[in-house]
């Protein structure tokens, strides 16, 4: 189940420190940000400025008014009305800079942090990806960097701006009268405290709404997911009844949270109101003693309604900005998380050129359990040598450690018990992508990018030409099937394009091994999951690619291993028999012998 984002997360004090690291990214581009505070700072003031000036003018009398253009000072009507035409536009330009410089900083800090973290994620070792699920991780890295982005863009400004009009409206206020500032600060604290924690309650239920929601999509997205299954089973009842319990409790819990949300706004209104008005009522009595006996000007009493209104609307809106701030410093947490994780590769190895191999193999009293399940050993003690263009071939029940040898060979994990060897050397003697590049690797289930069928069999080479791709192509025994689609290599595959069998990826898989030209080549099940008449097209395609290269084959049927030049049988990982074909069917009740006659029924 994926994490619920809308809680509003507890902050440890790793995560102010992960906060801080993510500064690193911001600092490239922090002159564009102080500029764009500098002109933060304009339009904020413009925004005192105005109420003041409204206040000022409403307040004036107006019995007096010089109708005359008159520019003498902001005593006069024209003199404030010219002020506030050249404040208005002011406004308009300071704030359009500071969004424009806003989004300057965070586009660039967002596309560095995401070239980050992709960089990161990919760079990561096998193992990482057992403890994290994909779908989490992308899901992950997409909320979390639009949360930054609105953050860094959005809400540092927009909580800068309360917090600086709150400070100095309250200033300000407090000048015109300090006996109605009093007044006032008595009532309008309560009120915005009482509307805070009424106004926590109702988000705790919305919550369980987006949470039951939340929970809705993912029986909506396994059934989708599924639904070849779930038809095949005829399940679409009792899924249909499950998400009908589903929604039903959204609705719910939503209309639950909107009585509340109701007597909310019914209560904000009235406490509001209420203040206001008791505000007033108190400022008439100032304005009418007057000045001189303790009271207040009249424009002064204006000045301080609209200073009051607006502080009001500021104070208000603060605590949820400081939630968001702190919702995204959780998200900072997450991809700094992300982006410290350990490296496998190094940096300058990943472009040195191929040091190719001659193939020779060999496990030397390999234990090994993998890191997510350490308690379980999953090898115990596997020795085997290879030499260089044989043929190895590993057979055993599943779950026996098969797929855990490929694994392994390719550097998926590190060993901590007994030693791998190529050519001889311990695998520590090695750089990981030197090994790596000396292997093609080709699963049981293929996996193609969303491109062209020629870019799927040059992935990693770009060196190779279309010739070269073509003949790998022949030798996979692919050609006949590209060719007779009418894009032919330039055919998209994919989600986007045209569905592939198993059989034609397992080729395209081939071929494009075969273009790598490897000095190892590793096969696991590669045919198991094909239908007869495809085994034999792509079984044949194995056979030219295994020929002058060292390769291991994890088999599933015996009949694809026969010329191997040592089969191991394994079990429970451990190596219970090794043989060649004809040995291991010679030696009464071997597990071979038992597996052979299985597969001859
Ligand atoms: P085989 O390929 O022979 O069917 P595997 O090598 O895939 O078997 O698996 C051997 C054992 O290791 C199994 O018990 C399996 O559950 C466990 N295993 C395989 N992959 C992982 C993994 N990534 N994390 C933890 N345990 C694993
Ligand atoms: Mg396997």
């Amino acid at each position: 189940m994926r994490k619920k984002r809308s809680e509003k997360q507890k902050l440890s004090k790793d995560a102010y420190k992960k906060a801080k690291s993510f500064l690193v990214f911001l600092k490239p581009y922090w002159w564009i940000y102080t500029i764009g505070f500098i002109f933060l700072v304009a339009s904020s003031s413009v925004s005192v400025a105005l109420p003041m000036l409204l206040g000022k003018l409403l307040g004036m009398d107006k019995s007096n008014i010089d109708i005359n253009w008159d520019f003498g000072g902001t005593d006069t009507i024209y003199g404030i009305l010219t002020l506030l035409a050249v404040l208005l536009p002011g406004q308009a330009i300071f704030s359009f800079f500071r969004i424009y410089l806003f989004s300057i900083v965070t586009q660039n800090t967002l596309r560095d942090l995401r070239k980050k973290a992709f960089e990161k994620l990919i760079k990561s070792p096998i193992s990482y990806f057992d403890q994290s699920k994909v779908g989490e991780l992308t899901s992950r890295i997409a909320t979390d960097t639009n949360m930054v982005q609105e953050t860094l863009s959005t809400t540092i400004a927009e909580l800068f701006r309360q917090v600086f009009i709150v400070i100095v409206a309250l200033f300000l206020i407090i000048r015109t009268s300090p006996s109605l500032a009093l007044t006032m600060l008595g009532v309008i604290p309560v009120a915005a405290i009482s509307a805070m924690l009424f106004g926590k309650f109702i988000k705790k239920l919305s919550r369980s709404a987006q949470d039951e929601a939340a929970g809705s999509n993912n029986i909506l997205e396994e059934a989708l997911t599924g639904i070849k299954s779930l038809k095949a089973y005829t399940n679409e009842i009792f899924e249909i009844k499950k998400y009908n319990g589903a929604v039903q409790k959204i609705r719910n819990i939503s209309l639950k949270a909107a009585v509340w949300r109701g007597a909310f706004v019914g209560f904000i209104l009235t406490i509001m109101f209420g203040a206001i008005v008791f505000i007033i009522w108190r400022g008439i009595e100032l304005v009418k003693l007057g000045p001189e006996a303790g009271g207040i000007a009249n424009e002064d009493f204006f000045q301080f309604i609209m200073l009051t209104v607006m502080l009001g609307v500021s104070i208000g809106s603060v605590p949820d900005l400081i939630g968001k701030i702190q919702n995204s410093i959780g998200a900072t947490e997450n991809l700094m998380n992300i982006i410290q994780n350990e490296n496998e590769l190094d940096e300058e190895n990943i472009s040195a050129p191929v040091q190719k191999m001659k193939g020779e193999l060999s496990f030397d009293n390999v234990h090994f359990s993998y890191p997510s399940r350490k308690e379980v050993e999953v090898l115990k003690g596997i020795s085997f040598q290879v030499k260089a263009g044989e043929q190895l071939a590993i057979v055993g029940g599943s779950g026996s450690g098969k797929s855990t040898i490929a694994n392994l060979l390719l550097q998926f994990y590190p060993v901590a018990n007994g030693d791998i060897q190529y050519d001889g050397k311990s695998s520590s003697e090695y750089d990981l992508i030197q090994i790596r590049k000396n292997i093609a690797f080709v699963p049981q289930e293929v996996f193609l990018l969303g491109g062209t069928i020629e870019e799927n069999i040059q992935y990693g080479m770009e060196s190779a030409t279309k010739e070269d791709i073509q003949l790998a192509a022949q030798k996979a025994n692919a050609l006949e099937f590209i060719e007779g689609f009418p894009d032919g290599f330039n055919t998209v595959v994919g989600d986007r394009g045209i569905q592939l069998s198993g059989g034609q990826r397992q080729r395209i898989a081939i071929a494009r091994a075969i273009l790598r030209d490897p000095a190892i080549l590793i096969l696991d099940e590669a045919t198991s999951a094909l239908d007869s008449e495809s085994e034999a097209l792509v079984q044949e395609a194995l056979e030219k690619l295994m020929k002058g290269r060292t390769s291991v084959v994890i088999a599933h049927r015996l009949s694809t291993i026969k010329n191997a030049d040592k089969i191991i049988v394994l079990e429970n990982g451990e190596i219970v028999e090794t043989g060649t074909h004809q040995e291991l069917l010679q030696s009464a009740n071997g597990r071979y012998q038992q597996l052979a006659t299985l597969q001859q029924n």
